[in-house]
C-alpha cells in the first residue's frame, strides 16, 4: 500500500488522541478511505500554515516570518523560558530535543507516534519537561486533561522507561490562559500508556462506533463520513423546524449541545465548500451551474506620502487628507519595535505610552463563546439524538 502521510506512516498519532477517544471508529474509516485512495484532499488552512511556520522558526529553522508571526514566536520563546526557569529551580538542565517524533513499536512494526515541540531534562535526576506550543486562537483543553499531551507522556515513557516524573505544558500565547501545566508520576505514566494501548485496541475493532462531535472538524475523513453527514442533516432539519415555529429553541444542556452541533456543522460545510473549489479548479465543468471566479480585490494605498502630494493637487487641505486615513495599529507597533528596540510586554507598554490615548475601539455585536468546563469535567458530551432533543424541547 502507498503511504500518504510519510511523517506518521499513515498511523495514529498523539495529535489525533482526542478524536480517537471521542470517536473510536474514526481510525478504521480513515484507514479504509486511504486504502482506496478516497481520502479527500482538503486545502491547508492559512492559519494552520502560519502556525507551522512559527513552529519551524521555534525549532530553529530559518524561515521568513511576518510581523505577527514574529511576535507569536517571541511570546512562545518567552513563555518557554519562564516555564523552564520555574521548573528547573536551582538545578541544571539540558535540552533533550526539539520537534522529535517518538514511536511505539510492536516488534519491528510501528504502531503510533507523537511529536513534542521541545523537551528538557534535569541533570540531577529523571525528571523531564515537555512543551507543546499552540499558536492559534482555537480553544484548547488545558494540560491536565489534554489527550494529546497524555499520549505524548505515554510515548516518552515507553521510549525512556527510567523517567520518574514528567511535567507537560501547553504554551498558547494567543489565548487567555497562556500556559497550563500537568504533572505525571510513574504510576500516571504507566496509566497513560495503558490508556493509549486500550484506545488503539478499541479503535481497531471492526465494529468500533463513530460518534460525531466538535472534533469532527479536524478529522481527515469528515467529507466522507456518514455519521457527520447525518449530524449536518439533523442539525439543519432541527434549525428549520425551529424557524418554522414547530419547536421551541432548546435551552439548558440541550441548547449547549445544539450550539456545539451548529459550530461543528459550519466547519464541515466550510471544508466541503473548499473541497468543491479544489474540484472545480481541476475540472471546471464538474458542477453544472457553478464555476470558480477570481477572489475579491481589495483596493489599498500604501504610499501615503505620494498620495498626500497628489491630494493637494486636487484641492485637499491637510485636514481633508488626514480625515481619510486609517492607521494600521499592527504595523505601527512593528515599526515602534524596530525604532525603539523593544519587544514583547515592553513593546506593549511602550505602545500604550506612546499611542494609547489615540486608540479608539469599534465594538462589533456580541459573539458566542463556549465557557470552558471546570477542572475534571470532560469537554465532550455525547451528541444528543436531535429528534429526542426536538421533542423534549416542546
Ligand atoms: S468525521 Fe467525526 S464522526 Fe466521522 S469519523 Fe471523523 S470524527 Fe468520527
Amino acid at each position: 500500500m502507498i503511504v500518504t502521510d510519510h511523517e506518521r506512516l499513515d498511523l495514529a498519532s498523539a495529535s489525533s488522541a482526542r478524536r480517537r477517544r471521542c470517536c473510536v471508529g474514526s481510525e478504521n474509516l480513515i484507514r479504509e478511505l486511504r486504502a482506496h485512495n478516497l481520502l479527500a484532499e482538503i486545502p491547508e488552512d492559512p492559519d494552520a500554515a502560519s502556525g507551522n511556520l512559527v513552529h519551524s522558526a521555534w525549532a530553529g529553522q530559518e524561515v521568513t516570518l511576518n510581523g505577527n508571526q514574529t511576535l507569536t514566536l517571541e511570546d512562545l520563546q518567552r513563555l518557554e523560558q519562564m516555564v523552564l526557569v520555574n521548573w528547573a529551580g536551582d538545578e541544571s538542565v539540558y535540552l533533550i530535543g526539539r520537534e522529535q517524533r517518538l514511536w511505539v513499536h510492536d516488534g519491528f512494526d510501528p504502531v503510533i507516534s507523537g511529536q513534542y515541540d521541545v523537551a528538557y531534562g534535569k541533570n540531577s535526576g529523571k525528571s523531564v519537561l515537555m512543551l507543546d506550543g499552540k499558536t492559534l486562537y482555537g480553544e484548547q483543553d488545558p494540560a491536565e486533561y489534554n489527550d494529546q499531551l497524555r499520549e505524548l507522556v505515554a510515548l516518552f515513557y515507553y521510549n525512556n522507561p527510567q523517567t520518574e516524573k514528567i511535567t507537560v505544558g501547553i504554551l498558547a500565547p494567543k489565548l487567555r490562559e497562556r500556559c497550563t501545566l500537568a504533572y505525571y508520576d510513574r504510576f500516571e505514566m504507566e496509566l497513560a500508556y495503558r490508556l493509549m494501548r486500550l484506545n488503539l485496541a478499541e479503535a481497531a475493532q471492526p465494529n468500533a462506533v463513530r460518534t460525531p462531535g466538535n472534533y469532527c472538524t479536524g478529522c481527515p475523513a469528515k467529507l466522507n463520513c456518514e455519521e457527520v453527514r447525518g449530524l449536518v442533516g439533523r442539525t439543519y432539519n432541527l434549525a428549520q423546524r425551529i424557524e418554522q415555529g414547530e419547536y421551541q429553541i432548546p435551552l439548558g444542556e440541550k441548547g449547549a449541545a445544539f450550539l456545539d452541533n451548529i459550530k461543528t456543522v459550519k466547519g464541515i460545510l466550510k471544508a466541503l465548500e473548499e473541497r468543491y473549489k479544489v474540484l472545480l479548479e481541476a475540472e471546471p465543468d464538474a458542477i453544472p451551474g457553478w464555476r470558480l471566479k477570481d477572489g475579491k480585490k481589495v483596493r489599498m494605498i500604501t504610499d501615503a506620502e505620494k498620495t498626500l502630494a497628489r491630494a493637494k493637487q486636487y484641492w485637499f487641505s491637510d485636514a481633508d487628507f488626514w480625515s481619510c486615513v486609517d492607521l494600521s495599529i499592527g504595523r505601527l507597533q512593528e515599526r515602534l519595535s524596530e525604532v525603539a528596540k523593544v519587544r514583547g510586554k515592553g513593546l506593549e507598554r511602550k505602545f500604550d505610552e506612546a499611542f494609547g490615548k489615540f486608540v479608539t475601539f469599534t465594538q462589533y455585536g456580541p459573539e458566542l463563546e463556549k465557557i470552558r468546563k471546570k477542572k475534571g469535567e470532560l469537554e465532550d458530551e455525547p451528541t444528543p439524538d436531535p429528534d429526542r432533543l426536538a421533542s423534549d424541547s416542546n
